[in-house]
C-alpha cells in the first residue's frame, strides 16, 4: 500500500469542490492516475481525476462555470 500520499486528498478542497473519496478509475481510462469521487458545494458529486484537482482544472462540477470568463481580471 503506497497510496498514502495521494489518500491525503481526502477532506480537501479544491474551489467548490471537496474530495470525499477515491473511486476505481472508469473503464475506459487507460491511464494510471487516481479518480476521486468530490462533492461541489452546489450538492452535485463528480469523479475528477487527480490531475485535473491538482492543476486547478477542475473547481467544481461545472455550476459555476458561467462566472469564470475568458475575460482576463483586471487588478
Ligand atoms: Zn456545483
Amino acid at each position: 500500500m503506497n497510496n498514502k500520499k495521494s489518500l491525503k486528498l481526502i477532506g480537501e478542497t479544491f474551489g467548490d469542490l471537496t474530495v470525499i473519496g477515491r473511486i476505481e478509475k472508469p473503464e475506459n481510462i487507460k491511464t494510471d492516475i487516481p479518480y476521486w469521487l468530490c462533492k461541489c458545494n452546489c450538492g452535485n458529486e463528480i469523479v475528477v481525476s487527480g490531475e485535473s484537482l491538482r492543476n486547478g482544472f477542475t473547481l467544481d462540477c461545472g455550476c459555476v462555470r458561467k462566472i469564470k470568463s475568458s475575460r482576463p481580471e483586471i487588478l
